[in-house]
């Protein structure tokens, strides 16, 4: 993957050979030298996200300026919003074939492509962003991930957290199971495989397109984010009921993608710039969001007049009954699904009981 490290190594050990040779023609010496040290990059970065949108738009934006300044400008990448090069469903493929060298999106828009993908976003009733990165970056999950995109020419990185979600906005009330029949909502990943099995119709919408098609009833009901985006989006003044919590997304994780034949362009620096930024976004996000949804569910109730309501318990465990069902189907049916998702159920269940004892016990305490 790495290949141009032993490229640049054996580039610089030829100009010392002839430095030491005692070669005088500087014109040769400046060929040799240059590219290596001083050449440029210039790369396009396509997202899924409105251009500048609060929290997941401003991660690719904060790690295009990280890059940007962290390489002195030898590395500059643009950001562009969906739909700006190519529409925000069509990032995988813009970054697979070379059209850009990067994208920014959320993995399980690829479960056509590859169905696995799903888990990297999460799983429901599945970790939270902390056990997620954790699993990640010290459980093996992104060695797991790099064996999935690996076919495509694609490595990913992680490239933020909007931590646990909401369960969405809801023209009616939800009262029962009974209520989920023939609800038509915007639900994307393994949750929508849940909301079919209890009888919905998911239907798959990009951020920019929720608010209308919840306004004029083309769809009953749209989960998006949690406070902070959803308030940017106006969604309260579409739908009167918003439901906690977000049992289908329960510590969404990001991804930054990179074209590997151009990430191994890269001298190695500039290689780890990137890697780095990543890193340092996937936790900014998370830290921006944590600092900001409360703030925006106060102003969407205090404000807006916004109804906050809990799935009934029968319902959580309906969902949580069919989330089951529809982990044994994908697996079955692919290979990879069921390997990764053996590896994340084995660190969920791990974690879990740690949590139990640690993370849950201080929630409790705190409402005492
Ligand atoms: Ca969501």
């Amino acid at each position: 993957m790495f290949k141009f490290k032993a490229l640049f190594t054996a580039a610089v050990s030829s100009v010392l050979l002839i430095a030491c040779s005692g070669e005088s023609n500087d014109t040769a010496k400046n060929d040799a030298t240059q590219p290596a040290v001083q050449q440029t990059f210039e790369w396009k970065l396509v997202t899924s996200w409105p251009k500048n949108f609060p929290g997941l738009g401003k991660g690719p934006e904060t790690f295009a300026e990280m890059v940007n300044e962290m390489s002195g400008g030898r590395l500059t990448i643009k950001v562009h919003g969906a739909g700006e090069i190519v529409p925000g469903f069509e990032v995988f493929d813009a970054v697979s074939q070379g059209t850009v060298q990067m994208g920014h999106s959320g993995p399980y828009y690829w479960k056509g492509k590859a169905a696995a993908a799903q888990i990297f976003t999460g799983v429901p009733f599945g970790m939270n962003a902390q056990e997620m990165n954790g699993w990640l970056h010290y459980g093996g999950g992104l060695e797991l991930w790099r064996e999935l995109y690996q076919p495509f020419g694609l490595i990913p990185f992680a490239g933020g957290n909007t931590g646990t979600q909401m369960a969405g906005w809801f023209k009616k009330e939800i009262n029962s199971v009974e209520d989920l029949k023939g609800l038509k909502m915007r639900i994307p990943g393994l949750g929508a495989e849940v909301l079919k099995k209890l009888g919905g119709v998911p239907v798959s919408l990009t951020g920019g397109e929720l608010f209308t098609s919840l306004q004029t009833g083309a769809i009953d009901a749209t989960e998006w984010v949690g406070p902070y985006n959803d308030l940017a989006f106006g969604l309260h003044k579409a739908a009167e009921y918003y439901y906690a919590f977000g049992w289908h997304e329960t510590g969404t994780t990001l991804e930054f993608i990179a074209n590997e034949t151009a990430f191994n362009e890269l001298p190695s620096d500039l290689q780890k710039i990137v890697e780095v930024a990543a890193r340092a976004v996937n936790q900014d996000m998370l830290d921006e969001y944590t600092a900001r949804n409360n703030a925006a569910m106060q102003k969407l109730l205090n404000e807006h007049g916004v109804q906050l309501r809990q799935l009934p318990d029968d319902v959580i465990a309906a969902l949580r009954s069919a989330n089951e069902e529809v982990l044994k189907e994908q697996a079955e049916k692919d290979a990879m699904f069921a390997k990764i998702y053996q590896e994340y159920k084995s660190f969920q269940e791990n974690i879990a009981s740690f949590h139990e004892i640690t993370e849950a016990q201080l929630y409790r305490s705190r409402q005492q």
